[in-house]
Order: structure tokens, then C-alpha cells, then sequence
């Protein structure tokens, strides 16, 4: 079979949206690959890559829980994946080389560009200060805004994050119930949405025409997304950012860039 194999690894990955997501650029692009969803046992993601790299596998998306080991079995790391520090993509060039990519951050300012979102001048407050935000900050400098503020409950996990970049004084990092002023983009970047929890936020948040923006997504709006709305802010959930990484990863082993807007309307509409 000559047609490209790749997939994606995790545990569990039964719930993943990538292989309808790739079946959709493939498509669109009428470029055939195959794209398949592989459970792998927590103790031997090196032992199904390498099962993977026999069968001619040509480039995976690696989830939760791979996304350190994916970049230990890298022979290069793209300077964001070494940034995030985890690979979310990984890429098989023509001379079997392994190169750790990191599009997750790619994915979010895809979308957040979509959206036409408040970035250059804005004033940004990103919540958490876990992996997906390692990863998003750089890309979120680059647009310029005013100031991003980094808030997360434990509070050294936030000014550690802050001063891995530099950032000329435009990025700071604080506790939950330290952050002051408002914003014109909020990112929730917790997990407290997956417990169905909300953090801890001040209720002046938002100045007008913001936009609130949580990571996760789901066939009903997120706690975050629910508070926000009684706030008469506009509210996004992580449903493009998740199509936008895929469209980064496809560009990564394909060189085309598939339309993201009609994938996500029919995932949309699978999910209500
Ligand atoms: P991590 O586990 O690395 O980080 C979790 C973060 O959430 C930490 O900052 C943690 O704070 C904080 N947190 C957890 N529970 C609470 C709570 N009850 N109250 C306040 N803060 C809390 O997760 P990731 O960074 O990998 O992922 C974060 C979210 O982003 C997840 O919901 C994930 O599903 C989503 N995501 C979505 C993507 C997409 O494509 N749409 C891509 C990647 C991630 P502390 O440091 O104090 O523990």
C-alpha cells in the first residue's frame, strides 16, 4: 500500500478527533493518506514508534500521555517544540530522520486569527501555567500585544513560565487573586474545566468587545465559558485551536495547508 500512513498515539485515544479531522484535509486536498488512531500501553511508546516507523509510518500527532517521552525519542526538536518542552507532532523526513514538532501553539493563534480576537495592543490574561501554555506564549508575544499576564494557582509555575522568555517586560506572572485591571482576551488554559471547576476570577475582568477563550471544548459551553458569558463578553471554546494544531501538523508532513472552516463546522455539528 503506497498510500502515506500516519496517527495518532495516545492513551486513551479512543476519543480523539484527529482521524476524522486528517480524513477531512485529505479530502479537501484529495491527497489520500491513511490516518489511524493507535492505544498505546503508558510503558512502550518507543517500542509502537518504532513497530509504526516499520510499517512506513511517515509522521504521528502524539497526545496525552506521550507528549515528553515524544520529544526524548526526537532526533531534532523544532525550536517550539523546544520551548513547549513536548512534542505534539512528529515528522518523518525523506532520510528517516525524526524531527519533534510542537503546533499546538500554531493551532491556537490560527484560530485565534479566525476570530479576528483582540491581539496587537491587546491586553491578554492567559489562566494556568501548564504545558498548552508553554507552548502558546511565544506565538501570543509575536502578535504584539500590550502585556500578557500569567495567572495560575500555584504561583511559581506562572513567574517561572514568565521568565523563560524574553519578553521585554510585556509578560508577568501572578497568582489567581493577584491579577488586576482588565482585558481584551482571557484564555482559560486550566484543567479546572475538565473537574467542571472554575477558577477563582475577579468579576471586573473584561473590557468591551473582549473575547473569552477556553482551551477545552465540548458539546456544552465550559463552567469558564458559562461565567463568562453572564459577563456579555463574547465566548470561543478549544474545538478550532484543536482543528488549527491538525492543520500545523498537516502542513508539517504534506507542505499544503487545508481550509480549517468547514472541518470545524462538521465536527461542530457532531458534537451538538
Ligand atoms: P496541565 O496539566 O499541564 O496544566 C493544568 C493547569 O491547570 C495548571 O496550570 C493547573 O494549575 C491548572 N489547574 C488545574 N485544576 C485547577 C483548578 N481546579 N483551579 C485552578 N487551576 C487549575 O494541562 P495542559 O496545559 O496540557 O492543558 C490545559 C487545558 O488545555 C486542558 O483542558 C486541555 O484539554 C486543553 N488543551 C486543549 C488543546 C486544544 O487543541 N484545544 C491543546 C492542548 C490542551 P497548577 O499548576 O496549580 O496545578
Amino acid at each position: 500500500n503506497d498510500t502515506p500512513l500516519y496517527a495518532v498515539f495516545g492513551n486513551p485515544v479512543a476519543h480523539s478527533k484527529s482521524p476524522q479531522i486528517h480524513a477531512g484535509f485529505a479530502e479537501q486536498l484529495r491527497d489520500p493518506v491513511r490516518y489511524d488512531a493507535r492505544l498505546v500501553p503508558v510503558d512502550d511508546f518507543h517500542g509502537h514508534w518504532r513497530a509504526f516507523l516499520n510499517e512506513g509510518g511517515r509522521g504521528a500527532n502524539v497526545t496525552v500521555p506521550f507528549k515528553q517521552q515524544a520529544a526524548t525519542l526526537a532526533d531534532q526538536l523544532s525550536e517550539r517544540a523546544r520551548q513547549a518542552g513536548a512534542v505534539n507532532t512528529l515528522v518523518v523526513t525523506e532520510n528517516g530522520e525524526v524531527i519533534g514538532d510542537n503546533t499546538d501553539g500554531a493551532g491556537l493563534l490560527l484560530d485565534l486569527k479566525r476570530l479576528e480576537a483582540p491581539l496587537t495592543g491587546a491586553r491578554i490574561l492567559v489562566l494556568g501555567a501548564g504545558g498548552a501554555v508553554r507552548g502558546v506564549l511565544e506565538p501570543l508575544l509575536e502578535t504584539g500585544p500590550s502585556e500578557i499576564v500569567v495567572a495560575n494557582r500555584t504561583v511559581e509555575k506562572a513567574t517561572a513560565l514568565a521568565a523563560l522568555f524574553d519578553a521585554q517586560g510585556r509578560l508577568r506572572g501572578c497568582s489567581l487573586d493577584a491579577i488586576k485591571g482588565t482585558f481584551d482576551l482571557v484564555i482559560n488554559a486550566t484543567s479546572a474545566s475538565l473537574a467542571g471547576a472554575l477558577p477563582p476570577l475577579p468579576e471586573m475582568l473584561f473590557n468591551e468587545g473582549a473575547l473569552a477563550y477556553d482551551m477545552m471544548y465540548g458539546a456544552v459551553p465550559t463552567v469558564f465559558l458559562q461565567w463568562a458569558q453572564r459577563h456579555d463578553v463574547r465566548c470561543v471554546d478549544g474545538l478550532g485551536m484543536l482543528v488549527g494544531q491538525a492543520a500545523e501538523s498537516w502542513y508539517q508532513w504534506r507542505g499544503t495547508r487545508p481550509e480549517t472552516t468547514p472541518i470545524l463546522e462538521a465536527l461542530r455539528a457532531d458534537l451538538c
